[in-house]
């Protein structure tokens, strides 16, 4: 008889590793501006995992414990056959919840497919309500795409849908009442997100844009009155509840409210490279492993159990007041 996967990730912290995120293209039909450069260069395909190598690499890390994988990028949705990794990661034994982070803009005709294959939960980013305003801060991006793809993961019987907003001040924060009350009218879950210095994006003044968390949940909490709630949804999100609705509101805050007592993640970049943490670059990189030792699970086991000790305390956006982690958003896999 096949035994439960052991939890074996335990950093030098003692914190317990059973969530993996993992990036599955640096692509993107989108350049949002906190994310990318404008023209930004995306990687050779032949530097990313294959989908084969992915299925392998979610199979280890669920055999080592995790028990939640989220998919990101760059768009997952733009990766072609993307459905054939998300099926192979949805029956792994052992794995408790496969999840997807999109911009929205290829939803709308792949959310019946991903409910088919057991997606639950979808986090969904949107900014703005403004179509106008949608599309600078996009860059590519059109309003209502994202809003009927909203619909359609609705209809398509996904549980759980969580908008993502990145607040930065005179872009978006005179939104943050409306787009919550979005949310409310759906029963969607909604969280806001500080804006972090990943990678140079051009002339953008990232420290003079920050909304803190605390900011934003005072004004929310001049129109709604917002109940602490202790629940989590294995990521840094923390929840409030409003009174006669079932949506969550989350607040992100890698700035103002330092989650990394906490963390239980890795990240996996599309191109292999293990992360141990968002905001340092300490990395091991198992390409390299699955492309050496092919179809060798213990040894790319070892690989994710020995990297372990590099996970860090904790994260350091900023050095000598400069941005220390040069990795653009999209790279990193959000
Ligand atoms: N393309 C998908 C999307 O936008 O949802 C998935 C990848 S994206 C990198 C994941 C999340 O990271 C999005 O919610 C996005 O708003 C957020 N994000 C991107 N750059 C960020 C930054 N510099 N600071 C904070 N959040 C950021
Ligand atoms: Fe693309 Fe997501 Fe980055 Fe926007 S945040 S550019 S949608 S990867």
């Amino acid at each position: 008889m096949q035994s439960e996967p052991q939890a074996v990730l335990e950093d030098r912290f003692g914190r317990v590793v059973d969530y993996l995120r993992l990036s599955v293209t640096d692509r993107c039909d989108f350049r949002c501006v906190y994310c990318m450069a404008e023209d930004m260069r995306f990687l050779p395909r032949q530097q990313l995992l294959t989908l084969e190598e992915m299925a392998f690499l979610g199979q280890a890390f669920v055999s080592l414990g995790v028990k939640r994988i989220r998919l990101t990028g760059g768009e997952p949705l733009v990766r072609k056959n993307v459905m054939s990794l998300i099926g192979n990661l949805g029956s792994l034994r052992g794995l408790d919840e496969l999840t997807l982070t999109t911009n929205g803009s290829q939803l709308r005709n792949t959310a019946p497919a991903l409910a088919a294959a057991g997606v639950r939960r979808i986090n969904i980013s949107l900014d703005s309500l403004h179509p106008e305003r949608f599309s600078a801060i996009t860059r590519t991006g059109k309003l209502p795409q994202v809003l009927s793809s909203i619909e359609a993961a609705q209809q398509a019987g996904i549980e759980r849908i969580k908008l993502n907003s990145v607040i930065v001040r005179g872009q978006n924060d005179d939104e943050v009442v409306a787009l919550v009350e979005f949310a409310l009218a759906r029963s969607l879950d909604i969280s806001f997100i500080e804006e972090m210095p990943l990678g140079d994006v051009g002339c953008r003044d990232r420290q003079g844009g920050l909304v803190t968390s605390e900011e934003i949940r005072q004004r929310i909490g001049d129109y709604y009155p917002l109940l602490a709630s202790t629940e989590s949804t294995a990521g840094p999100s923390r929840y409030y509840r409003i009174a006669g609705s079932t949506s969550r509101i989350g607040f992100i805050s890698p700035h103002s409210h330092n989650f990394c007592d906490s963390c239980n993640r890795v990240r996996v970049t599309c191109e292999g490279r293990l992360l141990l943490c968002l905001g340092n670059e300490h990395s091991v990189d198992l390409r390299a492993v699955i492309r050496r030792y092919p179809q060798d699970m213990p040894a790319l086991q070892n690989a994710i159990v020995n990297a372990m000790a590099l996970k860090p305390e904790r994260h350091y956006f900023y050095h000598d007041d400069k941005p220390q982690v040069l990795r653009f958003m999209n790279a990193t896999g959000g």
